[in-house]
């Protein structure tokens, strides 16, 4: 085979996914990951369709069941508090849904034997010679590898490193996120909240234990505003004076020792690949919540792997073809996901009214089987191709047969 070792930074989901499949494949794996252990919690993540069938490929399923957080509806609140309507289960959940810290576990203890991580330590340059890659790491020791792989989340230092700062690529999409863990007062058992008025919004939901609650808060944001030094303060400000329960959850808050806090923002590049450099996962086309970036990350994980099996380690060859494959459904989770800032926290009242007579309608039983139906179109838009190449559970990587022509999927 052409090019053996792969180094890839970033160890949640599209870096462990990557080292899954180039495992299987015979190439050697290594992931680096700036954080000194795996990232625990975060927000619930859903697979549908092919999306779901990517795990099942890998073994997987089973376990991420196992795992779900078997969500039920989402319930809309009124300015008072009241309930108006309900989101059924599948709407936001899919066919399965985990916390992405569950997910990074599981892909991480499916890897471990065969990758070597190294934990607390990133690249701070990459040099490409006409044989491999030479890397620099901000404390390991210099090294050599063939192919390098940025699985680095939306603020990529690989991608910078590789294609540029990440201004060029950025687009603000005028909201941001915060989240964090606050004790379950409402007594939720797997259900989800949704309150707004004009330009914020607060979802609490339960379900993992019963003393536990997430919260989400999603307002519209002008970052020029933004005090980063005290988000907490800055975001006490913001929800100040508003009813229903939040000031409760604010309180919590303030307790806090996971908050988590995002502009919503997407990365949109005309390439993900770069000489023997290639990007997966959100360092590629980061595109927010709604935008099935795991689904998405898993899946881009399983093509770049089988192309370049396919290509006999040659990434000449294999990252066209993987470029190819994987942007429509990029493009569509982009494209997806720009509704979510304004789906979520409408800036004006009737925004908010809109958008609850419209999901109302939605919620009905007709209109959600059309809904599920759109969803799973978007899942499907990259759908697993079956790579016909020996794995390592059938060969050595030695004995990896040449190239044959993709089967028909
Ligand atoms: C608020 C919010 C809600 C979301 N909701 C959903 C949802 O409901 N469904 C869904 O499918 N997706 C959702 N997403 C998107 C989803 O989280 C991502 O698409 C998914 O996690 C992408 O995985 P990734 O591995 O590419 O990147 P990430 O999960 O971001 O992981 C990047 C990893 O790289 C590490 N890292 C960063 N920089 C470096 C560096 N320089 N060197 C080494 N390591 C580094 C990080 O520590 C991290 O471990 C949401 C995103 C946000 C922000």
């Amino acid at each position: 085979m052409r090019n053996k070792t792969v180094l890839i930074s970033g160890a949640s989901i599209a870096g462990p996914a990557t080292a899954f499949w180039l495992n299987r494949y015979g190439f050697t794996t290594t992931v680096v990951e700036r954080a000194p252990e795996l990232g625990k919690g975060g927000q619930a993540v859903d697979f549908r369709g092919a999306q779901v069938e990517v795990l099942r490929r890998m073994g997987l399923l089973e376990e991420v069941r196992r795992n779900q957080t078997a969500m039920g509806e989402q319930r809309i609140l009124d300015a008072d508090g009241r309930h108006v309507f309900s989101l059924p289960s599948s709407f936001a959940a899919g066919e399965v849904e985990i916390q992405r810290g569950d997910l990074s576990r599981i892909l991480y203890e499916a890897t471990k034997d065969r990758t070597e991580y190294v934990f607390g330590d990133r690249i701070t340059s990459l040099t490409e010679t006409g044989e491999g890659v030479r890397v620099t790491f901000a404390h390991g020791a210099p090294r050599t590898f063939d192919l390098v792989v940025g699985a680095d989340g939306l603020h990529s230092g690989v991608r910078t490193l590789a294609f540029g700062p990440e201004e060029k690529f950025r687009k603000d999409m005028g909201y941001s996120f915060a989240g964090f863990t606050a004790p379950n007062h409402l007594k939720l058992d797997h259900v989800g909240l949704m309150y707004n008025l004009p330009g914020r919004g607060v979802m609490v939901a339960s379900h993992r234990n019963g003393a536990e609650a997430t919260v989400g808060l999603v307002f519209a944001t002008d970052m020029r505003e933004v005090d980063r030094r005290d988000i907490k303060k800055f975001l006490a400000e913001l929800y100040r004076g508003i009813g229903w329960e939040v000031p409760k959850l604010i309180e919590a808050m303030w307790r806090a020792d996971d908050l988590f806090f995002s502009p919503l923002c997407q990365m949109h590049l005309e390439h993900y690949t770069r000489g023997r450099i290639a990007l997966v996962g959100d360092a590629g086309w980061g595109a927010g919540p709604g935008g099935s970036g795991t689904g998405m990350a898993m899946a881009a994980a399983y093509v770049l792997a089988g192309e370049l099996a396919e290509a006999g380690g040659d990434h000449r060859v294999a990252f066209p073809r993987y470029e190819r494959e994987v942007r429509p459904g990029a493009e569509a989770g982009l494209k997806q996901a720009k509704n979510t800032g304004p789906f979520l926290a409408p800036k004006t009242a009737k925004g908010i009214w809109l958008r609850n007579q419209m999901h109302r309608l939605l919620a009905s039983k007709m209109m959600v089987a059309q809904l599920d139906k759109m969803a799973l179109k978007a899942a499907n838009v990259l759908a697993p191709s079956d790579y016909v190449v020996a794995t390592n559970e059938t060969a050595s990587s030695r004995d990896m047969e040449a190239p044959r022509p993709k089967a028909a999927s």
